[in-house]
């Protein structure tokens, strides 16, 4: 392996799901629904394999689904965007993250990223050559400390990579807190690239708001977003990229190299579910909000203190809380002592053995009957 990823251990989440499917265990690591989406829009990619769309598609994807992007843009977010310029389809949100990090970064620029992080930003900043700046989401609340992120930004500072809903944490950044990220993007003349892969997964009644939204935001900001977390169908992975010409451009410049195009048969399916299921997500958040509230009470009926996300579909639980000093341990423990696979965040930290060392990821985008037996057998854990 090239020195360039000499540090980047192989992604836990192929670890995880490897050793759930090798003890038989439950597993609660890996974010994937146990549920397909709608049978209609899967039967819409059946249509398009049968009916000759199977070779390349355009590098910036169908205009059928740059077209829908940009009306689901404009339907929930009001933000009015040309199909053929301010838009461009990846291969998933993982995609869109490595294109435009490479497309925009230039070695040596700081990036400031909130940690956790999702683990493809920390290995694709460093083939791109940037240099991380965390700004660390504390336990239990998982807030931005503004004092923090302003003491983070300086004058090599070019990025802000965000994610709202967050993952690992499920935090939903308040007004407030995006208000001062567009401020400081505003006043040190940084671009946001904000991944919002989660961007219909919240609850409680939250909605959730796009940064590019912000007064004078929406020229500096590159939104990613896939429709696998959206629709449950995370292994099609169709995802987007949307912005000002100026940054879709910089995506599309990497991506050209990378897969150029893929999903040919998918991605009028993904538009057809955007424009004929335009209301499916928020049922799949309503479900998902009930599904929350059945796993955090049972990790908390079985000993596990555990945050309550406002989004995404993962909660998080101290398992110090439980006498376990190493979140890690106890994720590799688990499934001989349980049978329950889940994910360690100290990963997800520049210091493992830093603020996140205890905290472990649960997924609950699993059927209830799933929850329930995952929480009985941590219940019944020696
Ligand atoms: N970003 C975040 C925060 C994620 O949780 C994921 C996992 N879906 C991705 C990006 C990657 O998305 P995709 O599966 O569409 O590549
Ligand atoms: N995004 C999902 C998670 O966070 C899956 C990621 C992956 O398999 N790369 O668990």
């Amino acid at each position: 392996v090239a020195t360039r990823l000499h540090d980047i251990p192989p992604t836990i989440f192929a670890e995880m799901s490897a050793l759930a499917v090798r003890t038989g265990s439950v597993n609660l690591g890996q974010g994937f629904p146990d549920e397909d989406g709608p049978p209609e829009v899967a039967a819409a990619a059946v249509a398009a394999l049968e009916g000759g769309g199977n070779q390349y598609a355009p590098g910036v994807g169908v205009p059928a689904l740059r077209q829908a992007v940009a009306a689901h843009q404009r339907r929930h977010y009001s933000l009015d965007l040309d199909p053929d310029t301010q838009v461009a389809i990846t291969t998933g949100a993982t995609e869109a993250v490595a294109a435009a990090l490479l497309g925009l970064v230039e070695p040596g620029d700081e990036v400031v990223v909130l940690e956790p992080y999702y683990d493809s930003y920390r290995a694709m900043l460093q083939v791109a050559g940037g240099v991380r700046r965390p700004v660390t989401l504390r336990s239990p609340d998982f807030r931005v400390d503004l004092d923090e992120l302003r003491a983070a930004v300086t004058p090599r500072t070019r990025f802000v990579l965000l994610n709202s809903p967050h993952n690992p944490t499920g935090t939903v950044l308040t007004d407030d807190e995006l208000a001062a990220v567009a401020a400081l993007a505003i006043e040190h003349d940084l671009t946001v690239i904000t991944d919002e892969v989660y961007e219909h997964l919240v609850f409680d009644g939250r909605a959730h708001t796009p940064i590019a939204t912000l007064p004078g935001m929406f020229e500096r900001t590159l939104t990613l977003s896939s429709a696998g977390k959206s629709y449950s169908f995370t292994g099609w992975k169709v995802g987007w990229a949307t912005g000002p010409a100026h940054l879709v451009v910089a995506v599309v410049a990497a991506k050209q190299w990378l897969t150029f195009t893929s999903g040919a048969p998918l991605q009028p399916a993904v538009a057809h579910a955007l424009t004929e299921h335009a209301g499916f997500p928020a049922e799949l958040a309503r479900d998902l909000q009930e599904r929350r509230d059945l796993l955090v009470a049972g990790l908390r009926a079985a000993g596990l203190p555990t945050s309550v996300p406002q989004g995404t579909y993962f909660a998080t639980s101290d398992v110090a809380g439980l006498g376990w000093d190493d979140g890690l341990a106890f994720c590799l423990a688990l499934p001989e002592r349980a049978g329950v696979v889940a994910i360690p965040e100290q990963v997800f930290y520049d210091d493992p053995r830093g603020p996140g060392r205890h905290l472990v990821r649960w997924a609950f985008c699993k059927r209830r009957e799933v929850l329930t037996e995952a929480t009985s057998r941590l219940a019944n854990a020696d």
